[in-house]
Parts: structure tokens; C-alpha cells; sequence
């Protein structure tokens, strides 16, 4: 392609409502433009990335045997009932009626789609294992949107899903695709971590998210130094803190006037304690109970473990009147001794169960208690009493004894084993080989092209603008023609065009009657890997210069070989991807 047919809009100025540098460069090297919030129309270049990122995916997908269809964005919110994910989702789906006054949302996934097309279709063991996958447009109305293609309201995702007989094949169809994913990135030229995962609305058991590891990255992965462990922060465990020996008798429990002090920090300072010598009190709802969760006052609730020591069922913050129904007072004076009857469930963390005493709520405004005794105090064993896991890992925590680091990431694809919670509610059973009838067994895998764009383009960029792997870069080759105006330099210029053409390089001719500087300046903003240069007086000496985007130095090679050394690069470069 000529740059000067080509639509491509750079520009200097770095937008106002971006705060990552992939969000930046995407702008600025014109791949893409925003239309509203979370929105953006793919320009050529943007565009072309998305597509060879898209053939990647697509060929591994096939390689890996499963099946590529096209199911509508447009769903009935009716299936969406009968799954539950309707209230699950929240005001993150986007719903809108039709004429008919009937209800549809624009499905920010497709397992309700994908369950009731098997529910018709799929009859007998024999008909799997069959995996079926989408590339397609999705929809979730974020809360907030941001940071350009990594959180946006429209993306593109590939969404594939699984069927089996048993869960022995299930765990065959999860690898293929866990494998799969391995392949897709590293061919996509992107260094990326596995990372356990919590199965959070998608209900199931295993699941794994595909995380690229970067500074502006929303998730955080908790890892150990050795490698042996990384999970994502919904999901890492901790070791259980080791009961606390006391030092000889607590003294009873004893109420203190605390006036309107009610956060952490305030009573700290009050009844000059410790936030780790208090005993943090959260009512959260489940349906219509109420569930009071214990952890120290130096620790946070992790709701999604939270919701799995629950069995999974949907949990969210208790409002006022639930928090004043519970404890018969206002918000922050909750605590554990005398709630158990108003309360379905106590969860404990095994830090709070290994406290000596601490400082709780007193379920009475303006009122806290001291020496308050787990165990003694308030039940840590009992029909309605679970103590477990149910905090965020922090600085200083161990997982199997090995101390556990943080870093940020992006996550860009992720497997799940679902099981057959949508196979059961949406009827899509079959007839096993003794002719029982059983529920399919499901998995589901997304992978957000998007984010393949934006992560690519945080791993690789410096101060002039993107470094592309070369497998999804929009062009392989940049032929930067310094002199266009010179008819012989634009005639070589073009030559070499051909000839890298003729050989199947993806280049992108510049041809624009432009300085040489303003050519080097958009070359590197819009990252092409390969850039060759023809200028008047290289060429006089019977030479072009080769440079890569991701060197500082070119070399330069006699004109007549530059063609056949530019592919040689070319393909050393695409040689490292490969899998
Ligand atoms: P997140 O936790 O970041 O909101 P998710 O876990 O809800 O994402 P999935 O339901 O697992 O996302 O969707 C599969 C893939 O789709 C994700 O791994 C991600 O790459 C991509 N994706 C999800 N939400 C968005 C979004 N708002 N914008 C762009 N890509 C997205
Ligand atoms: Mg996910």
C-alpha cells in the first residue's frame, strides 16, 4: 500500500482522557478514534493489526479443533433468566426492547446462546466432544470505561465453548484450548503469565486467566518468587495464620463508649490499639439473608472468596437498613458477639480465628467492645459458622510458606470449566452410552483481540511511538522514500516496493512528498518493525539503509540486494514467534 492512499492520521498532541501509553499511541499513531465513551472506530492500520491478530487466533482455534460459528449479539433476555446471569450481570449488560415489548440485551458473552443451540441439537454422547467459537463483537456497559482498547464498552472477543460426555474429556478439551491460548500468544509476540483464576459469575470449577504483565495493568497477580505459584488477587490464597499463644486469662469482654467513631483508624486512634488488633464486621446480603463476614482490621474482604465459601451464590454490601436490621444500629458498629441469630452465616478468616482478643463492633451505635475473645466470645465452630480464606493477599502474606509478590497485568484471555450449571438450567442434555440422560458437560474460553492490541502496544513502545511484533504489526516493511520528488530516488524507492511485494512482505510504501525527518517521525510512531530507507545520496553510492524499528543503527546494503536482504530480516524476525 502507498501511505499516501492510505488513511493514516497521526497526530502530535497526546489525547486528554488518556492515562496508559497504549491508549496514547493508539490515538496518536491514527489506529483508531473514539466516538463516544468506550467506543472507537479502527482505522486501517488499527484495523489491520486486529485482523492479523484475528487470523492467529482463528488458526489455532481450528488447529486445536474446535469449530468457528456465528451466534447474534442481540440476545433474548429470556435465556438470560433462566440462567440468573440477567441479575448477575447487573447494569453491566446492555438490555433494550424490542416493538413487541419483549426484553433483549446485547450479550457481553454467549453461553446462554451457545447452551440453548445445544439444548436442540446435541442428543447424544456421540455428537461430542465438540467445541464451538466466535470471533465477534460484545458488549458491556462498564462502569467506567477506560484506558482506550483494554476496558471499552463495544470489543471484539473470542469466545469459544465446549461440550463433553465427561468431565475426563472435559479436562482434554480444557487443555487443548489452555494450549492453544500458549500458542496464540506467543505468536501475537506477547510475554505473558498464567495465572489461576476465580470463576466469578461464570459459575464452574478450574479456570485460568492469560494475564501480560505491565505497569498499567488492572489486575494484579500474586506470585511467588520461585514460580511455583501465580494466581490473580481474587484468587490467591494464603497460609492461615498460626493461632496466637495468649499471655495467661483475657479479661471478659467489656463495652466502651466509642461516640461517632466508626471507621478503623478513628477507633484505633480512640482506644489507642492496632488496625491488626481489630476485628473488621461487614454485613453482606446473600437473597434475603444476611451474612456477617469477620476479618482483621488490617485486612480487606475479597468478596469473590467470600462468595465461593457461599457455594458461589451472589453476595453484594448490605444496604443501611439490612446493616440496621441485623445489628440495630448504624453503619460501623457491627460486630460478632450476639449477631449470630439475625444472621444466616458468619464467615470467618482464619486471621481473625487466630487472634487472641480483639476489638469488635458492638452492635450498638456509638459502641465498641474490647477483649473480645474468638472462640469465647462468638462461635468459631457451628451449623452457621465457617472460617476459611476470605481476604485479599497482602504484602508480607506466604503461600505455601514462600513469601508472595504483586505485580500488575492485563488480562487478555481466560478458560474456565463450567460444568453443567447452564447445561442443567437451559436443558442441554444427552443420552450417555447406557442411555441415562445427563447434562452436557461444559467449558468456555475468551480471548479479548482488543487487549492483544493494546497489551502488544504497552510491552513495545518507546518515546517515539510503537515497537509492533512483527506478527501483528500492521505492515512487516516501511519503504521510506526521502526523496520523492527526485525521480530516480521515488523510481528505486518504488523497485524495491515491488520486488518485497513480489515476495510476499506486507509493506507499506511512503510516498508522500514530505522531509525525511517528518517520514522517520510517523515510521516510528506507527511502529512498523522494518524500515527501509532510499535517500538521494545513499543511493548515489549505490546503497539503502535497513534499520529496525527496535534498533538504534541501520546498516546499510547495496540497492540491488535489498530487496532479497529485507525479506531475510523479515523472516528471522517472524522465525521467533513461531511455535
Ligand atoms: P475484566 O475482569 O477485565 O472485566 P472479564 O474477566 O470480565 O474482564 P471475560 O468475561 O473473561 O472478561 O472475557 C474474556 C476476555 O474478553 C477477557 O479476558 C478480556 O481479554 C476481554 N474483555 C473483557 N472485558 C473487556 C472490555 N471491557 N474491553 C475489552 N476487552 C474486554
Ligand atoms: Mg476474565
Amino acid at each position: 500500500m502507498r501511505y499516501s492512499r492510505t488513511f493514516i492520521p497521526t497526530v502530535k498532541e497526546t489525547p486528554a482522557d488518556a492515562e496508559t501509553i497504549s491508549h496514547i499511541l493508539m490515538i496518536r499513531a491514527g489506529l483508531a478514534r473514539k466516538v463516544a465513551s468506550g467506543t472507537y472506530t479502527y482505522l486501517p492500520l488499527g484495523w489491520r493489526t486486529l485482523l492479523k491478530i484475528i487470523a492467529i487466533v482463528r488458526e489455532e482455534m481450528n488447529k486445536a479443533g474446535a469449530q468457528e460459528i456465528l451466534m447474534p449479539s442481540m440476545q433474548p433476555l429470556e435465556l438470560w433468566q433462566k440462567t440468573g446471569r440477567s441479575i448477575d450481570y447487573g447494569p453491566t449488560m446492555f438490555h433494550l426492547e424490542d416493538r413487541h415489548g419483549k426484553g433483549n440485551v446485547l450479550g457481553p458473552t454467549a453461553e446462554e446462546v451457545v447452551t440453548y443451540l445445544a439444548a436442540g441439537e446435541i442428543k447424544s454422547y456421540k455428537q461430542m466432544p465438540v467445541n464451538l467459537y466466535q470471533i465477534s463483537a460484545k458488549f458491556r456497559d462498564e462502569f467506567r470505561p477506560r484506558f482506550g482498547a483494554i476496558r471499552s464498552r463495544e470489543f471484539i472477543m473470542k469466545d469459544a465453548y465446549s461440550f463433553d460426555a465427561t468431565a475426563e474429556q472435559l479436562d482434554k478439551s480444557y487443555r487443548a484450548m489452555y494450549d492453544a491460548y500458549c500458542r496464540i500468544f506467543k505468536r501475537c509476540g506477547l510475554e505473558y503469565v498464567i495465572v489461576e483464576a476465580e470463576v466469578g459469575e461464570m459459575g464452574g470449577s478450574d479456570s485460568h486467566q492469560f494475564t501480560i504483565p505491565c505497569k498499567s495493568g488492572e489486575d494484579t497477580i500474586v506470585y511467588t518468587e520461585d514460580g511455583s505459584y501465580a494466581a490473580n488477587l481474587e484468587r490467591a490464597s494464603v497460609d492461615a495464620a498460626v493461632k496466637q499463644r495468649g499471655t495467661g486469662d483475657v479479661p471478659p469482654a467489656e463495652e466502651v463508649h466509642t461516640p461517632n467513631i466508626g471507621t478503623i483508624e478513628a477507633v484505633c486512634a480512640f482506644l489507642k490499639t492496632h488496625p491488626q488488633n481489630m476485628i473488621k464486621t461487614l454485613i453482606y446480603s446473600e437473597a434475603d439473608n444476611a451474612v456477617a463476614a469477620l476479618v482483621r482490621g488490617d485486612h480487606e474482604v475479597n468478596a469473590e472468596k467470600l462468595s465461593q465459601s457461599l457455594g458461589g451464590k451472589h453476595i453484594e454490601l448490605a444496604n443501611e437498613q439490612v446493616i440496621g436490621r441485623v445489628t440495630g444500629a448504624g453503619v460501623g458498629f457491627a460486630g460478632p458477639v450476639g449477631i449470630g441469630k439475625k444472621i444466616s452465616m458468619m464467615i470467618i478468616d482464619h486471621s481473625v480465628a487466630a487472634m487472641t482478643m480483639g476489638v469488635a463492633g458492638a452492635n450498638k451505635t456509638d459502641y465498641h467492645i474490647r477483649n473480645v475473645v474468638p472462640g469465647r466470645d462468638f462461635p468459631l465452630e457451628g451449623s452457621n459458622v465457617i472460617v476459611t480464606d476470605i481476604r485479599f493477599a497482602q504484602e508480607g502474606d506466604t503461600h505455601d510458606g514462600k513469601k508472595v509478590l504483586f505485580k500488575k497485568g492485563i488480562e487478555v484471555g481466560q478458560v474456565f470449566k463450567l460444568g453443567t450449571k447452564y447445561s442443567e438450567k437451559l436443558g442441554a442434555k444427552f443420552l450417555d452410552e447406557e442411555g441415562n440422560e445427563k447434562p452436557c458437560i461444559m467449558g468456555c474460553y475468551g480471548i479479548g483481540i482488543n487487549r492483544i492490541l493494546a497489551s502488544a502496544i504497552e510491552l513495545g513502545n518507546d518515546a517515539n511511538g510503537i515497537m509492533w511484533p512483527i506478527s501483528i504489526a500492521p505492515f512487516e516493511v516501511i519503504v521510506t522514500c526521502v526523496n520523492q520528488d527526485d525521480d530516480e530516488v521515488a523510481r528505486a524507492a518504488e523497485d524495491i516496493y515491488e520486488q518485497l511485494r513480489s515476495r510476499g512482505v506486507d509493506v507499506l510504501l511512503d510516498d508522500r512528498v514530505l522531509r525525511g525527518g517528518a517520514k522517520f517521525k510517523d515510521a516510528d510512531l506507527i511502529g512498523i518493525p522494518v524500515r527501509v530507507t532510499v535517500g538521494k545520496k545513499s543511493l548515489a553510492e549505490g546503497n539503502i539503509e535497513i534499520k529496525l524499528r527496535r534498533e538504534s543503527q541501520g546498516q546499510k546494503v547495496p540497492t540491488q540486494e535489498a530487496a532479497v536482504k529485507t525479506a531475510e530480516i523479515v523472516d528471522s524476525l517472524k522465525e521467533r514467534l513461531k511455535v
